[in-house]
């Protein structure tokens, strides 16, 4: 465990990742729930929540992951809401879900159609993900369409009132058609985030950001910006000192925690799937003792030396996670070529960037 910083602030404001289940109705190819065995298959007891809760009331978001969330009973996110008006916190729950068991209990006309009346709550926010590719599956060999995806959109729209934003995974085997999820995007008048796989768990190899940021240039040079969360991070990354959101956090730890379903707890969704960077629950939350074992790791403060007379630090070391994978599976230099190939575009895009407008970003303000 890293040395800790005794600060007893209770009111600062935090954001909360719950995992309460893995488990998911989905059969990714990318995602390490796909690959659970059953002894993974434990859930998060909400006691955790309500203590971390106490600790810091002024947590502004529950952002429940998984897993899929709608694995669990839907009393479970109710206890939540109850808990939250009981004690007058003014947390928001965000959801991120398949929204495969919504569209069933419309489809199957369901006489109960709890997760519709679950998402209609006033606290509750959805979204949900897509990608074009094979990846994102149903079940094995059955991939999930862009019709579905449109389809369950539009009855998000007519039963719970607005369109859910998505978050898109891009690998190397999908990178050439990523800008298509942002096309798709702006056709539905939403928002979606183009999220690179890290190597977590079981998945796949990390996707340098390199590559990535290829294609949040191209999405800046053809006007769709608005539409993509990572696109407008990025366009003001290098201006700006303040803290932005993964992955170009760098203060990854100061206002972020997550649960995992058996109760660990970490600053980062992505460490956490590693299991590592683990923080001292009871001593933060009784203890009231703050850490940062994030910031604290010097192995994770850049990817080389040289990265620090850069001009592309902040957007090539943003993210921990992504220095640690990239450095251990030695792609450091790989990276850095494409990086520096495109930097002139990047750094142009920063001195127009500061005057775009950041829209719909509450969503995802502390997503990983
Ligand atoms: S372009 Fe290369 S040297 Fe510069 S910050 Fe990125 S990885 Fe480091
Ligand atoms: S995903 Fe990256 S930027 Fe986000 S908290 Fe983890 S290490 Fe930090």
């Amino acid at each position: 465990m890293t040395e800790f910083k005794d600060i007893q602030q209770d009111m600062r404001t935090m954001d909360l990742i719950i995992k309460p289940t893995e488990a998911c109705n989905f059969s990714c190819t990318f995602c390490s729930s796909t690959y659970l065995v059953d002894d993974k298959k434990q859930s998060l007891h909400l006691e955790k929540v309500f203590e971390f809760l106490k600790r810091f009331p002024n947590t502004a978001t529950i952002i429940v992951n998984g897993g899929d969330p709608t694995m669990m009973p839907v009393k479970y996110y109710w206890d939540i809401i109850a808990h939250l008006e009981e004690n007058k916190y003014p947390a928001r729950i965000s959801i991120t879900t398949n929204l495969w068991k919504f569209w069933l209990e419309w489809e199957n006309d369901l006489p109960d159609k709890s997760w519709t009346k679950l998402f209609r709550h006033p606290r509750v926010h959805v979204g949900t993900s897509f990608q074009y590719g094979e990846g994102r599956q149903i079940r094995p060999g059955r991939v999930f369409t862009e019709e579905d995806f449109v389809k369950i959109s539009t009855l998000m729209l007519e039963k719970v009132g607005y369109r859910p934003s998505f978050i898109a995974v891009i690998e190397k085997n999908n990178l050439h058609n990523a800008i298509d999820n942002v096309r798709l995007a702006k056709h539905l008048g939403v928002d979606c985030k183009l999220n690179y796989v890290n190597m977590s768990g079981e998945c796949a190899e990390p996707l340098p950001l390199s590559y990535i940021y290829k294609v949040y240039v191209q999405i800046w040079k053809e006007g769709l910006a608005d539409h993509e969360y990572n696109t407008r991070q990025m366009a003001n990354r290098l201006v700006q000192t303040n803290t932005t959101t993964c992955p170009l956090h760098r203060k990854c730890d100061e206002g972020i925690r997550l649960l995992h379903p058996d109760g660990k707890y970490y600053s980062c969704g992505a460490f956490g799937d590693d299991r590592e960077y683990e923080i001292d629950f009871e001593a933060e939350i009784k203890e009231k003792k703050f850490f940062t074992p994030l910031q604290d790791a010097i192995e994770l403060d850049a990817l080389k030396m040289e990265c620090y007379s850069c001009p592309m630090f902040q957007i090539c070391n943003g993210c921990r996670k992504h220095v640690k994978d990239i450095k251990t599976r030695e792609m450091v230099e790989e990276h850095c070529q494409n990086m520096k190939a495109i930097a002139d575009d990047i750094i142009a895009i920063n001195q127009d960037g500061p005057s775009i407008e950041i829209r719909n970003d509450k969503y995802y303000e502390a997503l990983v």
